[in-house]
């Protein structure tokens, strides 16, 4: 006894409840609601039924409103002709079950059969696929989410109980009325047949639904399917993450500001500089370099900073992370001569034994002369890895095809160490173009890049 009490709750907690509150508060697969400025989805269930269907169209028609259909697969084998007229007068067939059958009680393969039978009707009678499915009082399982293939839950922001004869066309009419807004998805029924419902009610529905058409159209709404209205708000979403992500770059570069007062940085180069940096003493675990020692807790580094201005310019053009890594390398490279004049000049950083940064591809620096460490597991990894990723799911563009493994691993973050004899090399090489800009107005942007074009490099050394 007791072990049946616990088998009853769990499967009404996993195989029902849960899943129904999960898509129910966090919309997930589930659509409800449209984030538009002047459209209303009108759906109708259970149908299609002789007698109101038809009378439904002709409404449809007059208020050139486009609705969806989600239709029980028996009542449309029955009259195919039907869903081809729904069909051909613009609007949307989803799918309702064979059977109005809730699926909680349903195991997931008879579930598949039911929504498999009403879609190859739906095929068959019109010619095309449907894409959409409401189950039956829009109750879900847990299941329903990995069986339904193709398929776009569209559940619904308001109904009215349209199904009960007693509630009269003037109530339900002025329930509606309520609901005229921007973004609703109405749930009404065009056929009376489910138990529960009385055969009679739909002439109710259509006497209430065409007071309600006249006072939208007369407010301006558009009256449309499903399809049009998941498009619209999804573009809407899009509209605001962008916005945001305007947001959040002009705040974080307004921090690093703060960042660079706070901390002294220095920049290098006069103007649109690749860098910043500053001289600490390094507090990490002793590295051995390959050329030139060894680093030590306490010997002073000059810890540089990518310029977060220009990082967020060449995000913002390149098509993905990694050819945003590629033009930062080369900005990298281009700035290192420029670097090596300037430290040598700066009493600071006279004693530093290395340069150091923390960057997030690291593939390529090795050319430069840097040499790559993975960053001591901690803390500070953590929340580097963190804040890196962020940083470039924000700057670059959405990548939908990256696989996302390969990604990560590619903008993993590093510790680039380069020995001060290094860079002091790079400063005849500063000195040489300064010669060669005697006569002839070259600039670093333009200078011969040693590593080549196609060095897969990403080189932003971050400020972290
Ligand atoms: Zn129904």
């Amino acid at each position: 006894m007791e072990n049946l009490v616990v088998w009853t709750l769990y499967f009404f907690s996993f195989y029902a409840f849960l899943p129904a509150f999960i898509s129910r508060t966090f919309g997930f697969r589930v659509f409800k609601k449209g984030l538009v400025k002047k459209e209303i989805a009108l759906t109708f269930d259970d149908g299609p039924d002789a007698v109101y269907t038809p009378k439904l169209l002709e409404l449809l028609a007059r208020y050139d409103a486009k609705a969806t259909f989600f239709i029980v697969g028996a009542h449309g084998e029955a009259q195919p002709e039907l869903l081809r007229k729904i069909h051909e007068e613009g609007h949307t067939l989803g799918i309702h079950n064979y059977v109005h059958k809730t699926n909680w009680f349903m195991r997931p393969r008879s579930v598949k059969r039911q929504i498999e039978r009403t879609c190859e009707i739906i095929r068959e009678a019109t010619g095309s696929r449907s894409n959409y499915y409401r189950p039956p009082w829009g109750i879900i399982n847990v299941f329903d989410f990995a069986g339904i293939g193709h398929l776009q839950i569209v559940l619904w922001s308001s109904m009215f109980g349209d199904w009960n004869k007693r509630l009269g066309a003037e109530r339900l009419k002025r329930k509606m009325l309520k609901k005229l807004r921007p973004g609703e998805v109405l749930l009404l029924h065009d056929c009376g047949q489910t138990p529960g419902a009385h055969h009679e009610a739909p002439a109710n529905m259509l006497v209430a639904l065409e007071a309600y058409l006249q006072e939208g159209s007369k407010q301006g709404y558009r009256f449309v399917a499903i399809e049009e209205m998941i498009k619209l708000t999804e573009q809407a979403k899009e509209r605001q993450l962008s916005w945001w992500k305007k947001s959040l770059i002009t705040l974080w570069l307004q921090y690093e500001r703060l960042f660079h007062l706070l901390f002294h940085l220095k920049q290098v180069g006069e103007e649109s500089p690749a860098f910043h940096y500053r001289t600490i003493s390094y507090s990490g675990h002793p590295i051995e370099l390959a050329e030139g020692g060894r680093l030590n807790k306490g010997d002073r580094v000059v810890e540089l900073h990518f310029d977060n201005r220009k990082l967020s310019g060449i995000a913002a053009e390149a098509a993905s992370p990694l050819a945003a890594g590629i033009r930062m390398l080369r900005e990298v490279e281009a700035a290192l001569p420029m670097l090596a004049s300037q430290l040598a000049h700066d009493p600071e950083a006279v004693d530093a034994k290395a340069i150091y940064g923390v960057t997030m591809i690291h593939r390529g620096a090795d050319r430069l002369g840097f040499e790559v460490f993975p960053l001591p597991s901690g803390l500070f990894a953590r929340t580097t890895r963190i804040y890196l990723r962020l940083l470039m799911r924000v700057l670059t563009k959405k990548q939908r095809n990256a696989k996302s493994k390969e990604r990560r691993k590619a903008i993993d973050p590093c510790m680039l160490l380069m020995p001060m004899s290094k860079i002091q090399a790079y400063q005849n090489t500063h000195a040489a173009l300064l010669r060669a800009s005697i006569g002839q107005e070259a600039s670093l942007q333009s200078a011969p890049s040693a590593a080549g074009d196609s060095v897969p490099v990403k080189g932003s050394t971050s400020a972290v």
